[in-house]
């Protein structure tokens, strides 16, 4: 039966034991893979490896299947506070842990906007209570992300702001755009960017080419997302500091990524599921469920994103889970919300590279786990002595259907319902509490 768990309201005492037993224990960051026990107490892991014991534990039989450190998912709306009606901490967390992430960001469009420390305090307090994982936030770059006066980033860090976007809105002004970056050089924070030339998006809706024309309907054309950062990375060379591109979904973009890289220049990138299981020709199958932004791309641009991946030019997979309403979705292309769910639907979905023969487990999981936490100076995503007892229970030849009526999330806008997947999270432990278990 599936059962969730508070993790800080079971706050377990410091030295209870829980050995994980005949576990496939994966470490992306170290590499380690083999067969093994690993030891929790109270909320930090032990120690691991074939040998492990402890007679006054509690006992986890792991069956084989993979113990790997609690998924970091580093783009997620929970829309709390403003919108609860369409997710709030608690129901999106617990969709989270329901698909093995331990750790998620949230982005700062809620209502109001993470531009202050009181909306931090609210957000930590909140979280604290209510939430089934750990829960960070970026803070915004600009006062109300209206793209013109700079937040207050260095009390924003202090308070616990993560990186600094304006996600939801690009920031098109160039010159606040090199402040910014002076900041994130003098903080060592990233500034992560949704690139859209909003002149250029110009009310699309899905992606410009064969299926908008078919449809008739406003497309967003590539460009809208290379030109900006093409943008960004010039003026990164120029001062300094550290980029992130959110949600890459253009060959064109993943490609100037590629050059700043050579160069040397501090930039990363993610991709979401999305962007790299569908392409636009899904919008006619899912309708108003495939519009999200940026939107799904030709076919010629996903198998970028996947060689971007193999690749290792890619850091990292989040979700951009955007939670709304029937209402919202239940209107023409034109008029419906942007964004899809994603948190219960990571890990099956990116397991398929793995399946594919694409990314090596180590690889794959490294995305959603170190190379993660590494963009936002996170200490978690490892398996280490000392480290954090943030894990998730893999059993990868599970195979099932998603099903988006059984989301825990409150909204259910996916497009990937009736979708037949392999492997699933069958236990999530944050702060060395089972937070979910089938
Ligand atoms: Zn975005």
């Amino acid at each position: 039966m599936t059962k969730f768990n508070l993790p800080y309201a079971q706050e377990i005492s410091a030295d209870k034991k829980t050995l994980y037993k005949n576990a496939r224990i994966i470490d992306p960051k170290s590499g380690y893979d083999k067969l093994g026990n690993l030891l929790t107490i109270g909320n930090k892991i032990s120690d691991f490896g074939e040998k492990i014991e402890a007679s006054d534990a509690e006992i986890i039989d792991c069956k084989g299947n993979i113990l790997a450190p609690g998924l970091i998912d580093i783009q997620v709306h929970f829309r709390d506070p403003g919108q609860s009606h369409k997710e709030d901490l608690t129901t999106g967390s617990k969709s989270a842990v329901a698909g093995g992430i331990t750790t998620v960001v949230c982005q700062p469009n809620t209502s109001p906007t993470l531009d202050s420390v009181l909306t931090f305090d609210y957000l930590r307090l909140k979280a604290r209570e209510a939430a089934y994982c750990n829960v960070k936030a970026y803070g915004c770059i600009t006062k109300g992300m209206k793209g013109e006066e700079l937040a207050d980033m260095n009390s924003l860090k202090e308070a616990g702001a993560v990186g600094f976007t304006d996600d939801g809105l690009p920031v098109m002004n160039a010159n606040v755009m090199r402040r910014a970056f002076e900041y994130s050089r003098n903080l060592d924070v990233v500034i992560a960017q949704h690139a859209e030339d909003l002149n250029l998006t110009n009310k699309g809706c899905i992606a410009e080419g064969k299926v908008s024309l078919e449809l008739g309907v406003r497309g967003i054309p590539n460009i809208s997302e290379s030109v900006i950062v093409e943008r960004d990375l010039a003026i990164l060379e120029a001062v300094g500091g550290r980029y992130h591109l959110l949600h890459v979904s253009t060959r064109e973009a993943l490609d100037a990524i590629k050059r700043a890289k050579e160069k040397g220049l501090k930039a990363t990138v993610e991709v979401s599921p999305h962007h790299f299981m569908l392409n636009e020709t899904q919008v006619l199958k899912s309708g108003t469920n495939a519009k999200m932004n940026p939107p799904l791309r030709s076919e010629q641009d996903r198998l970028a994103l996947i060689e971007g991946l193999r690749s290792g030019l890619i850091d990292a997979i989040a979700t951009d889970h955007a939670p709304h309403d029937l209402a919202s979705k239940e209107k023409t292309l034109e008029e419906a919300s942007f964004g899809i769910v994603g948190v219960e639907t990571m890990l099956p979905l990116a397991l398929s590279l793995y399946h594919q023969g694409i990314l090596s487990l180590k690889d794959l999981l490294a995305k959603m786990t170190c190379n993660a936490a590494k963009i936002i100076n996170f200490d978690g995503g490892v398996i280490e002595k000392g480290a954090r007892a943030d894990l998730v229970l893999i059993d990868l030849e599970s195979e099932w259907k998603i099903d988006s009526q059984k989301f825990y999330s409150k909204s259910k806008n996916s497009p990937f319902d009736g979708f037949k997947v392999k492997g699933r999270a069958v236990r999530t432990v944050v702060a060395g509490v089972a937070v979910f278990e089938i």
